[in-house]
């Protein structure tokens, strides 16, 4: 193609909804045959809402009433170690508390792709994936598979919750796929691309989604460097890679694809490490770029 038509192409683009850096991300588009799909805030709203909060047997006894300590204890400290982080997960507990029943949490940190800890009241706390929580030294019981597996049937996401060295609750949280997510896959595999889902998410939840979608190849429970090394075997496999994703989880693997495409409404990191940003809601603008590079560059397939 011309430079002139890689820049109409552009502008034709921006246009649609579809923020292209320059040209070359165009040119990049055209020969992509695999579209990698990270799951929550890409297939999904990312907009999750707690929609179960289990507790466990083992949970902590609250000293002052010794007693077990109740849901809405729990839930309260959750809220208050998850208002530190911007992850869709925590955005979702911390709104299930009102701010003002929050507590104080001191030596906050956050793990990406993992979770979160801190101290509340002189107690270790922690929310996350089960493998997290366990690498704290948390033992969990078998009530907490149970629960982790009923989760994953409903195709829910769910965290474990750890106060004081026990397993306190498993967190459950609701998501829902994009309206416009199962049209876009079809349209993909109309261009000729194949769809994998890509996710920090359990195997479980993601095969679900998946199965909804008629997604057939899953990659999940990844870390954020996972994530990379997925796009590098999908290359080494032959395959010409888009990626798309929101998170700042995603962004490494936005970079290493060939072409990296980020949700608008998603984080900074995501759109900075990306070729293309979705303006408009939802991934239809992805099969608009794909469509817009082959016709620009003028390949029929
Ligand atoms: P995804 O690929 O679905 O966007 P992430 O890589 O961001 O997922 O997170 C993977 C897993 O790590 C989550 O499913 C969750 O179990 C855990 N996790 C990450 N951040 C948090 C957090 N702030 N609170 C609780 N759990 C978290
Ligand atoms: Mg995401």
């Amino acid at each position: 193609a011309t430079p002139v038509a890689l820049l109409v192409g552009t502008g034709r683009g921006a246009r649609l909804g579809v923020l292209i850096t320059g040209p070359d991300a165009l040119e990049a588009a055209k020969g992509i045959d695999t579209i990698v799909l990270d799951k929550t805030g890409t297939l999904t709203t990312g907009e999750l809402s707690v929609s179960g909060v289990r507790v466990m047997e083992d949970a902590a006894v609250d000293d002052s009433r010794g007693e077990r300590m109740s849901r809405d204890d729990l839930l309260r400290i959750a809220a208050s170690l998850e208002s530190a982080s911007e992850h869709p997960i925590a955005r979702a507990i911390a709104a299930a508390v009102p701010a003002d029943e929050r507590v104080e949490v001191s030596d906050f940190r956050s793990t990406d792709g993992l979770g979160v800890q801190g101290v509340v009241a002189g107690e270790p706390v922690a929310i996350g994936r089960p493998s997290f929580v366990t690498s704290l030294g948390v033992d969990l019981a078998s009530e907490v598979g149970t629960a982790l597996a009923e989760s994953a049937e409903q195709g829910r996401t769910a965290v474990v919750l750890a106060v004081g060295g026990r397993v306190g609750a498993v967190i459950e949280l609701a998501d829902t796929i994009r309206t416009d997510t199962a049209e876009a896959v079809g349209a993909f595999r109309r261009l000729g691309l194949e769809p994998v889902l890509l996710t920090g998410d359990a195997e479980a939840v993601a095969r679900r989604v998946a199965g909804d979608l008629g997604i057939e190849r899953v990659v999940a429970d990844v870390l954020p460097e996972g994530k990379v090394d997925e796009i590098r075997r999908l290359q080494a496999e032959g395959r010409s890679v888009a990626m798309v994703g929101d998170g700042v989880n995603d962004a490494a693997a936005l970079a290493a694809a060939d072409l990296g495409i980020a949700m608008g409404g998603g984080t900074d990191a995501a759109m900075h490490a990306a070729d293309i940003t979705l303006v408009r809601e939802g991934l239809s603008g992805a099969v608009d770029a794909v469509a817009l590079s082959r016709r620009t560059l003028g390949i029929i397939r």
